[in-house]
């Protein structure tokens, strides 16, 4: 047997694995399981950009490596994606990091920015993997709450003064996971000017950037004044395009940030596969009828979902963004004896609140990637259990 390190010891269990355990035994013993616990989108990458990958993936040129911090002409259509979408003007020389999706960037922030010790400030419910790269650094994590009284928003005032002279990092993430609330421009005018205040590198992830409801487009960090200076954007391919498998992702803004986290990936990963690169550049110059038809689909299916809860008696909000619902759990129960009761009486999976933080206790976040039709009847097997018979 080997000792393993602290550092090894320190990552936190994967918070899905009980979940998938739960799940399989109800469905090896026959049951249909409608399964709305993780966040892996079930529509299929457009076919423009699959069938750009097995073009480009004929070139000889891809099957060696590729340039270390990526090919420029991916660098470029990120720089033409930003300038398109959100007005921003982007270096690519020096403003573009090509990351092995979004999740290693934000791993590898805090590698770059924080020294055993150091304070992180992360949401609180928030996405688990900024606690990855904060434990991977021996860091320590400052809670930041997202609460509803305030729109899931942090309040930056209800921290006191000496966690704000600590901190080295700020996450944000908006639309957010698992909230599924959108932030406005006065956040990211006081999150630039706190960053300044106290020094801090804010990174914002806004992996679900292109899904935003009711005709609002969400935000980026970047179309702040100044936000170029304190920090960087994340961005990923996965959600907009489909493409979680392909793991293509980037971070967009401070020279300096991005040359770190340059760095790293070079030491850890070379390059993404050139094929990959291409067909990357497709899905971001190429037609994006697709982005607005996986938006339209998101925005249906929230509707039809919620609505049918609502009819049964169970008073939850619209999601603003993303392609989560985040519910207030009923009266009586916490966050894991409901999860276990609508697995066990109405065979859905959904993710107790309280893996995404302390603040998620409460709720239960439910991703709608499943068809229309399978979201009724998750909903109609809810409504029958046995709490909503009045
Ligand atoms: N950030 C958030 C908030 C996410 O929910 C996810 C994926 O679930 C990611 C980042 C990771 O994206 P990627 O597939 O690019 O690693």
């Amino acid at each position: 047997t080997f000792e393993f390190s602290d550092t090894l010891k320190r990552l936190p269990e994967q918070f899905f694995a009980s979940l998938v355990m739960k799940a399989k035994k109800l469905t090896d013993a026959g049951h249909d399981v409608i399964n709305l616990g993780q966040g892996n989108p079930d529509l299929p990458t457009p076919q423009h950009i699959v069938d750009e990958l097995k073009a480009a993936a004929d070139n000889p040129t891809y099957h060696k490596y590729s340039p270390f911090t990526g090919q420029p002409f991916l660098k470029q259509a990120i720089a033409s994606f930003y300038k398109r979408e959100y007005g921003v003007d982007i270096d690519p020389n020096t403003e573009v990091a090509i990351l092995f999706g979004a999740k290693t960037g934000l791993v590898e922030i805090s590698q770059c920015l924080l020294n055993p010790g150091d304070l992180a400030l992360v949401p609180d419910p928030g996405y688990p993997d900024y606690m990855s790269g904060i434990a991977l650094s021996n860091a320590i994590p400052a809670y930041m709450p997202l609460l509803e009284k305030n729109d899931f928003l942090p309040d930056y005032g209800e921290l006191d003064e000496k966690t704000l002279e600590d901190a080295k990092l700020l996450f944000l993430n908006y639309p957010n996971n698992p909230t599924a609330a959108t932030a406005n421009k006065k956040l990211f005018d006081e999150t630039i000017a706190l960053a300044n205040k106290y020094s801090i590198c804010v990174v914002h992830d806004f992996a679900y950037g292109a899904i935003g409801f009711d005709g609002e487009k969400p935000q980026s960090f970047l179309q702040s004044e100044g936000a170029k200076d304190v920090g960087v954007e994340m961005y990923t391919l996965s959600k907009t395009y489909n493409m979680a498998g392909w793991r293509v992702g980037f971070a967009v803004g401070n020279p300096s940030v991005i040359k770190s986290l340059n760095l790293i990936q070079d030491h850890l990963y070379v390059s993404l596969f050139g094929a990959v690169q291409q067909a990357a550049e497709k899905a971001l110059l190429g037609d994006q009828s697709a982005v607005e038809k996986l938006v339209n689909t998101y925005e249906k299916r929230r509707n039809v979902f919620v609505e049918k809860l609502q009819e049964i008696g169970w008073n939850v909000p619209k999601s603003k963004g993303t392609f989560f619902t985040w519910l207030p759990v009923p009266d009586g129960y916490t966050t894991e004896t409901f999860s276990d009761l609508l697995l066990n009486e109405a065979h859905v999976v959904v993710a107790p609140g309280n893996g995404f933080g302390k603040n998620g206790e409460g709720y239960v976040r439910v991703g709608l990637l499943a068809s229309e039709e399978r979201l009724i009847e998750a909903a109609e097997r809810i409504g029958k259990m046995e709490i909503f018979q009045k």
